[in-house]
């Protein structure tokens, strides 16, 4: 058992001289490194202006994309409804037919009332947004 003991302790002994050997290596590797640190201390202070550079560039892209997203959204939008109306057929607008301009009932009412007035009463058609046209 003695023997035993003695054996474990002179590894323990080994093994801690082995740690300290990679010890004294990783803090002679250490301070090299902090020597060098004046090598890196111009990367590292244009990293401190590049970052927020970089950053505000991001964030531009990011909103000009947006903005894109957007505009294409209408887009494909807008080119639906085309292609929706093209399955249509145009019809003359039974509201203002096909003017465009319909008198309000307030307006016919004055419009009655003052025949002469000569004023314009009307205002743009609702159901064909002033277009004259409605699809069917
Ligand atoms: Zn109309």
């Amino acid at each position: 058992m003695e023997t035993e003991k003695g054996k474990f302790k002179m590894n323990e002994n080994e093994i801690f001289k082995k740690y300290q050997l990679e010890m004294n290596e990783r803090i002679g590797f250490i301070e090299r490194e902090l020597e060098n640190y004046p090598e890196h201390k111009t990367d590292i202070e244009d990293l401190r202006t590049d970052v927020p550079y970089i950053s505000q560039r991001l964030d531009n892209i990011e909103s000009h994309l947006n903005k894109k997203c957007d505009d294409l959204e209408e887009l494909i939008y807008e080119i639906k409804e085309k292609i929706r109306d093209c399955n249509r057929k145009p019809y003359k607008c039974p509201v203002c037919n096909g003017n465009g301009n319909v008198l309000s009932e307030g307006a016919k009412l004055a419009f009655n009332q003052y025949m002469t007035t000569g004023l314009d009463l009307s205002h743009k058609c609702l159901s064909c947004d002033g277009k004259g046209i409605v699809w069917g």
